[in-house]
């Protein structure tokens, strides 16, 4: 008999059940699939110095809509049976990237591929000045206590 761990509810597997999801290394951790999943079932933190995404399959009704807004194509959505003796203990799939800590406060906020996406971005409109930089690695609580300062101190 499988023991589950305590505190953790397996649900049973969707009836509208059409595959398995899988992800690759391209994920760089940007969040649309969690905030595009219709069932909330992705959900996002962090853990330590990573930025950690999990798929709880098992309340997943594998609508494929994640892989459909997933900017990179990382996710794709097999079409494949639970294997024969797999349980919903293999029903999680965690994915975990380095993040990055705010030069402000040390907090992890951003996954190091995301804010490598940005700069490659911003380095085709904008020149790579320490602001700049300063502003990328500053989470966004501490970007609004600066424009909150910045306001303060313009005010007459
Ligand atoms: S799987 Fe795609 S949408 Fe989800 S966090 Fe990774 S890159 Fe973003
Ligand atoms: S397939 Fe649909 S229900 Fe499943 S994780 Fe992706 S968006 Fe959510």
């Amino acid at each position: 008999m499988t023991s589950f761990p305590p505190g953790i509810l397996y649900l049973p597997l969707s009836k509208a059940y059409r595959g398995r999801i899988e992800v690759d290394e391209r994920c760089i951790g940007c969040d649309a699939c969690a905030r595009g999943c219709p069932l909330g079932v992705i959900s996002s933190g962090y853990e330590d110095l990573f930025k950690v995404i999990r798929f709880h399959l098992a309340g997943c009704t594998f609508c494929t809509r994640c892989a459909q807004i997933c900017p990179t194509h990382a996710i794709t959505v097999v079409q494949e049976e639970f294997g024969e003796g797999m349980t919903h203990e293999q029903g999680e799939l965690i994915v975990r990237l380095p993040a990055v800590r705010c030069i402000r406060c040390s907090r992890p906020f951003l996954s190091e591929a995301m804010l490598e996406q940005m700069k490659r971005d911003l380095a085709t409109k904008l020149p790579m000045e320490e602001e700049v930089f300063s502003y990328l690695y500053t989470c966004p609580q501490c970007k609004r206590w600066r424009e909150g300062v910045r306001m303060a101190l313009s005010l007459p």
